[in-house]
């Protein structure tokens, strides 16, 4: 009976969530805040409203510790990416329950995870669970544009409502299969977003002529192809160690290429970014002209790194790739690319969860391709910062293909698992 009103509860809340539309941009994610303010202080929790602009609030409820163990974030965000309704068999956002499925923009990322957090807290408050450090649950405002609304200014300008040991994030909690064996998936740390600019130098000229110009988009088109073929070194970090042992073995690097063609496409797709940088052109730049042969051109790239790796040494690799030429490359930024140690209590907690829940899994360490919130809890508080939220039902690959488009949707069954899993990691690590 108690697992059944967990269930509804959570699906009811997402529901609700789900119905507040926060797009971003522009957000709105006051909207989510107040529903969710609404929810907790029912529970008997206090929440705490943060905002920079009244219409973009970041809500922070407490648990108080008994001050004799770790700080615990259960952190989430509350805006979503836009949907096109044309596309969708269902409106966006209708929240609706259909063959025990929860459909709408924001179900799998992220406001299943907010949901299932929230119904986590109150569930623990109206308990009376006391736990030994406190346990924090922040539900934040624009991650998916990025624009220092939500936790980056969080962790700067209110350190105090977040700073934590430990942090379960989204970004992870995928069951894979491979080689027989069942594996759960725990974003342990993300490449660096390292975009740069190749400039391409020619000389501008009449386009009927092409024989007394030099043109630098041509030229470009040869520099872009050979970066379309680079196959960058790969090279094994902790992370990567301990994903091969839980296949089975850990290849020597020279083995790696091996080993990665080998692999399923779905789960190959998912490994190659963890072994090596990688550069993706996306952008190009010429003559504004049909008639004019472009005497410069500008490659936009872009590039992620390994967490450790730096932007010298991806300089080298990719100039010995590119060759010599008429081009500089100029750096853009380097966000991100932080990690947090294996090992560790949250590990523990994150590991017998899976272990009861399901047969013979285990649990492996994967480096995200892309960037959550995790990186500013790790850079701030030096947070150990996992992405987990178990799915089971639906299919990691079926997942993937439906965060970000249409008919987004989450199993009832997984999001129940997702609540069962918070509850059990505050009990274990916060007992
Ligand atoms: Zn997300």
């Amino acid at each position: 009976m108690a697992q059944l009103s967990l269930r509804d509860e959570a699906v009811e809340v997402l529901q609700g969530l789900i119905r507040a539309d926060t797009v971003n941009p522009p957000g709105n994610e006051t909207l989510a805040a107040e529903l969710l303010r609404g929810y907790l202080e029912d529970a008997g929790l206090e929440c705490e409203l943060y905002a920079r602009i009244p219409e973009r609030a970041n809500l922070v409820a407490r648990i108080p510790g008994r001050g004799d163990g770790p700080t615990l974030l259960l952190l989430s965000h509350t805006d979503t990416v836009l949907a096109d309704p044309q596309e969708w068999s269902v409106d966006p956002w209708s929240g609706e329950l259909t063959d025990e499925h929860v459909w709408g923009r924001g179900a799998l990322d992220m406001k299943s995870q907010v949901a299932a957090s929230a119904v986590a807290m109150a569930t623990l408050a109206r308990e009376g669970f006391e736990p030994a450090g406190d346990v924090i649950f922040a539900a934040t405002a624009d991650e998916e544009v990025g624009e220092d609304f939500g936790l980056s200014w969080l962790c700067r300008e209110h350190p105090d409502a977040v700073r934590a040991d430990y942090c379960v994030n989204e970004g992870g909690g995928d069951r894979v299969q491979v080689n027989g064996r069942t594996i759960y998936l725990c974003s342990t740390a993300e490449k660096m977003s390292s975009p740069f600019l190749l400039h391409v130098h020619g000389r501008s000229g009449h386009a009927s002529m092409p024989g007394i110009a030099d043109n630098a988009l041509v030229k470009a088109a040869h520099l872009i192809a050979k970066l379309g073929a680079m196959r960058p070194k790969p090279r094994l970090l902790p992370e990567t160690e301990a994903f091969f042992r839980a296949l089975g073995e850990v290849p020597d690097p020279e083995e790696l290429p091996e080993r990665l063609a080998a692999l399923e496409p779905p789960i190959r797709a998912m490994v190659e970014p963890m072994l090596s940088l990688m550069v993706s052109p996306t952008i190009i730049e010429a003559s504004k002209r049909r008639n004019v042969i472009p005497g410069r051109c500008e490659v936009d790239c872009d590039c992620r790194l390994l967490p450790g790796q730096t932007q010298e040494e991806a300089e080298q690799e990719l100039r010995a790739c590119l060759g010599e030429g008429d081009y500089e490359l100029e750096w853009v930024e380097a966000v991100g690319g932080t990690s947090s140690p294996l090992g560790t209590p949250l590990w523990d907690a994150i590991e017998s969860f899976v272990r009861e829940e399901d047969e013979g899994a285990t649990l492996s360490p994967v480096v995200l391709a892309g960037f959550t919130d995790s990186h500013f809890m790790r850079e701030a508080f030096g947070t150990v910062s996992y992405g987990f939220f178990p799915m089971r039902t639906m299919s990691s690959e079926l997942a993937a293909r439906l965060i970000h488009s249409a008919d987004e949707r989450i199993a009832v069954q997984d999001l129940e698992l997702g609540t069962r899993f918070l509850l059990h990691v505050v009990r274990t690590l916060e007992g």
